[in-house]
Order: structure tokens, then sequence, then C-alpha cells
């Protein structure tokens, strides 16, 4: 059944390629962002420039129904953004006012089913400093300890969500999403997060230079490459299950192997250096067993072939751009 939809963060990374996938399945789709998409114009049926913070744009836009609601919008960078510390009253500021106004304007409006785009962040950072054994295991969420106020405002608004499914039945669905990729995201400006940053440091690098890796790059993460966790996304909202669920990999690697695989794919002779800078937690990786469990979903794409996709196309971006 064709459904209409709204995207909020339609401008971004992974809602940009959501709304590529919904218009696939021939859905009408509504989509609001501060800004258009950088890098593709967008397939909605409408695009609208509107802030999130004002409530008067949140109450304008669910003037009509939707079926569906995918809440992406947040204010969001990688390492050298959220960890800093330098960002923290703007992050927190701006992505609540969001979900604040969204939550109470959806249960309004009566909106069919809304997902919220949460994060691994918000796991406590004392069950992530064994950079081989971190646990996140959904429930390990509380007692909660996030090393960021980026978890802090994400483990707020998912309680938020719940809040409005409890009191006024918001049907909800909520995944924490660890550590996304792919072609089409930030990656330079300051808020590229790590395999987009890898990639254009290995683009940019003359033969025989050296890359730069925050830390001392053992460290490990996994990460997801944005087709899987656009299915993984409409399979959870279409589904019966509220999470919330991690939505991940489970393939993990320490970021220095993420810079040799880069290295390798890029096929330039390439040294390693690693410079102080912000590193986030030790240890992070997805634990997919509750959705595995719950909705049959596994990553399809492995880390090297996704990063190869995501290394061509930032270098293409690097020579276009040099
Ligand atoms: P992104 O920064 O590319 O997209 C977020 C979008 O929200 C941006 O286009 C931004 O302009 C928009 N936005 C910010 N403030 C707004 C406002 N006031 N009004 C309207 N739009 C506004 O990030 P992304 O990687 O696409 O992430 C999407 C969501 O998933 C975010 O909520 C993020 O926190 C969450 N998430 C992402 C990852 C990841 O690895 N990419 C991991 C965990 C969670």
């Amino acid at each position: 059944m064709l459904k209409r939809i709204l995207v909020c963060g339609a401008g971004g990374f992974i809602g940009s390629h959501l709304v590529r996938r919904l218009k696939d399945e021939g859905h009408h789709v509504t989509g609001i962002d501060l800004k258009a998409p950088e890098f593709a114009p967008s397939p909605a049926d409408d695009f609208i420039l509107g802030d999130l913070r004002d409530p008067a744009v949140v109450r304008d836009l669910m003037r009509q129904p939707y079926d569906e609601l995918y809440q992406l919008a947040a204010d969001m960078g990688g390492a050298g953004y959220l960890f800093t510390g330098a960002n923290d009253a703007a992050v927190m500021h701006n992505s609540a006012q969001i979900n604040l106004n969204i939550a109470e304007a959806a249960h309004r409006a009566g909106v069919g089913r809304l997902f919220y785009a949460s994060s691994a962040c918000i796991y406590p950072e004392h069950n992530q400093l064994d950079p081989e054994n971190p646990n996140c295991v959904e429930d390990s969420a509380y007692p909660a300890n996030p090393d960021s106020e980026y978890g802090w405002e994400k483990l707020f608004s998912e309680r938020l969500y719940q809040s409005y499914a409890r009191n006024h039945d918001l049907n909800c669905r909520i995944a924490r999403y660890h550590n996304i990729y792919g072609p089409q995201g930030t990656w330079t400006g300051g808020r590229e997060k790590a395999p987009a940053a890898l990639c254009r440091k290995v683009a940019e690098a003359p033969d025989g230079g050296e890359v730069e890796i925050w830390g001392d790059g053992l460290q490990t993460r996994s990460f997801l490459f944005i087709d899987d966790c656009v299915e993984a996304t409409i399979r959870l909202t279409r589904s019966d299950f509220a999470g919330p669920v991690n939505i991940g990999s489970e393939e993990m690697v320490s970021i220095n192997s993420l810079a040799r695989l880069v290295i390798d794919l890029s096929g330039k002779p390439l040294r390693i250096r690693n410079v102080p800078g912000p590193e986030g937690v030790r240890g992070r990786t997805s634990d997919n067993r509750l959705i595995r469990a719950r909705l049959g979903w596994e990553p399809t794409v492995d880390l090297r072939a996704g990063m190869a996709r995501t290394y061509g196309w930032i270098s293409d971006q690097v020579s276009q751009s040099a």
C-alpha cells in the first residue's frame, strides 16, 4: 500500500538515502531540513527548507496526515564536532528542541508511526573501556553514563518518545545506530565521521606520505553500510517491535586497521601516524542479538566492500575539488 511519509532531516546523509529508497518504493514523501542534500537533488515530492526548532514550522508541517514519520534531524557530527565539548550547548539545545516539537505535534496530528534515530553513544562509558570486549547490549543502557552530551540528549529523547507512547499512544520505533557510513555523506569541513575522514586523508595524501590518525588508533568500532541501515530502519518501522534496538555491524576493527584497509584500497604507499585528537570511548561494536531475533535482520555489505564504494566516491570528490 502506498503511504504518505515525512522525513525530518531529509537533507542529511541517512535522510537523503532514506528518501531515495522510499521514493523507489513509490510512496509520497515530504522531506524537511535546514538544507537541501549536498550531493544530489532530493527525489522527495515536497522538500521544505525549514527549522524544526520552531514549533510553528513543525505544527504547519503536520497539517497533512502521515502514515510514517522518520525523525533523523539532529545537530550532528563526528568526533571532531561531538567529543571536544565545544558544541555541547548547541547539540543539547537544538536536538532536544527539535524532538520536543516533533513528539508533541506528531501526537496531536495522529501520525501513524514514528521512527526515532537514537545512537550507540547512549551506552555507558564504563562498559566501553576494553577495546576488545565492549558491551552494547540494549539493556545495558541503564544506569546511564554516556560519554558525551550528544549521547545524553539521545537518551533523553528516547525517553521523551517512550513517554508519548505511554501517555498518548504515539506509535514509536527507536533504533540506536552504530556508525553509519557510505557515499554521499559529509567528508570534509569538521563534521565528517571516521570512515569518511580516513578516506579523505588517504585520497589527499601524496605517494609515500603519512595519514594522521587521532589517538593511538587501537580504539575499536564497527561500521554499517548505508544501504543496510536504510533497510533495517524501514523494517523496524513497519514491524510490531518498538525497540530500542541496535542497528549496526558486529564486524569490529581498530581505527588503525580501518586506516590500513583504506590505504590498501587506494593502492598508495602510505604510512600511519598516530597524533593526539578526540577519540570517544575505547571500544564499541553493535550487539545484534535482539534485532536478529525480532526482525531477522543482518547486515549484507561487509566492511571491505562498503569502504571500497565509499573510498571510490570520496576520492572522486577530492579530485573534483582540487
Ligand atoms: P546528518 O547531520 O547528515 O543529518 C542530520 C540532518 O538534520 C542535517 O541535514 C541537518 O541539516 C538537519 N537538521 C539539523 N538541525 C535541524 C533543524 N533545526 N531543522 C531541520 N533540520 C535540521 O546526520 P546523519 O548521519 O544523516 O544522521 C541522521 C540521524 O541519525 C541523526 O539523528 C543522528 O544523530 C543519528 N545517528 C547517526 C549515526 C551515523 O553514524 N551517521 C550514528 C548514530 C545516530
